[in-house]
């Protein structure tokens, strides 16, 4: 079939790819609808590789999708053709010491999609663990159900933070992550999320999104910004979500004395900070990789109308026009946060 491939380091096709995906029993065929391109897969595109991830054959881009189901497995209960679906996109290997111990998303074996050797979701049809795909509502569109798997990186990520109602949160980086780490935290019981960030445009367009003020990092000082705005005491809780390796060394000074720092960005190189400080302010200290058992209940709060994540999809293209979304999103402009590519249907 024709789908967007990475050849390599920098040079994308919309071409023919044989793929060779049989469906199991438990499977579903699902025709994609909708696939928003997340950092991840701009960075494979213009570095070849993430950490000890590398391209070294060509792969299908692409793992935020939505779609619907086209052919149902012959043991598939849970659907029916013509049912919108979103698509969970780690499939771990169900009998791993991993997932049996109900932390499945850190399976070493788990095959993502788009992250090298396993293929992603640009293309026109994919086949699925029903386990892992999930119906969506008739009031969520294909475009917010592609959401759903950056915004079940905010909720795990506030699942692990634990707030207590009323609380004050700092997110750190107002790209996609950190805007629906935001509105999660919100919707989650924070009174307010002070987000921090140097693009003046995103910080506007977070403070449209809820109770969330924004703060640009170069032009004050954070940490003395955070204390002013939380009565000298600092937050409850900070994500940081832009993997910046100073931001994230500041982020202890940032909170009040029992705080939670959640580290959901990936830093590129190694970070250190204060722990003689941490340990004075008893500061809790969490991380995030990826997600798990978050689909279900990121579905409900869109439905819901709790999370609004309709003014965060900024941007799309056609399939035919994968190549230049893609361009598009190598230069990301400042207005821009989510840009996403729609399947002829
Ligand atoms: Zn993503």
């Amino acid at each position: 079939m024709k789908a967007l491939v990475l050849e390599e380091k920098g040079r994308l096709n919309l071409r023919e790819i044989e793929l060779n995906e049989v469906l199991s029993p438990t499977d579903v065929k699902i025709k994609i609808h909708t696939v928003g391109i997340c950092g991840s897969d701009v960075h494979y595109y213009t570095h070849g590789g993430i950490g000890t991830f590398i391209v070294k054959a060509p792969m299908v881009l692409g793992h935020e999708a939505a779609g619907t189901v086209v052919e149902v497995g012959s043991a598939v209960k849970k659907f029916k053709v013509g049912d919108r679906v979103c698509m969970e996109p780690g499939i771990p290997n169900f009998e791993s010491n991993e997932t049996l111990t109900g932390v499945y998303n850190l399976d070493p074996e788990i095959k993502f999609w788009a992250t090298p050797p396993y293929h992603g979701v640009l293309r026109p049809l994919v086949i699925h663990p029903a386990a892992l795909t999930f119906k969506l509502p008739d009031n969520v569109s294909f475009a917010e159900g592609a959401m759903i798997e950056p915004v079940s990186v905010g909720m795990h990520s506030v699942v692990k933070a634990r707030p207590v109602i009323g609380d004050i949160a700092v997110v750190i980086g107002a790209g996609t992550i950190g805007m629906v780490t935001a509105l999660c935290a919100i919707a989650g019981g924070c009174s307010r999320v002070i987000i921090l960030d140097v693009v003046d445009e995103k910080l506007k367009l977070a403070e449209t999104l809820g109770p969330i003020t924004g703060v640009n990092s170069k032009n004050s000082n954070p940490i003395s910004r955070v204390k002013e705005l939380t009565n000298g005491v600092g937050a409850n809780i900070v994500f940081e979500c832009s993997g910046n390796e100073k931001a994230a060394s500041t982020a202890v000074d940032l909170l009040a004395p029992g705080g939670t720092i959640v580290h959901v960005g990936i830093p590129l190189s190694p970070i250190s900070y204060d722990v003689s400080k941490a340990i004075s302010k008893e500061i809790r200290v969490e991380n995030v990789f990826r997600y798990r058992n978050v689909y279900p209940r990121a579905i409900n709060l869109i439905a819901s109308g709790k999370l609004n994540l309709k003014p965060l999809i900024t941007d799309d293209f056609t399939f035919e026009d994968s190549i230049k979304a893609f361009d598009f999103a190598v230069k990301m402009p400042a207005k821009s946060v989510k840009v996403q590519i729609q399947f002829p249907q």
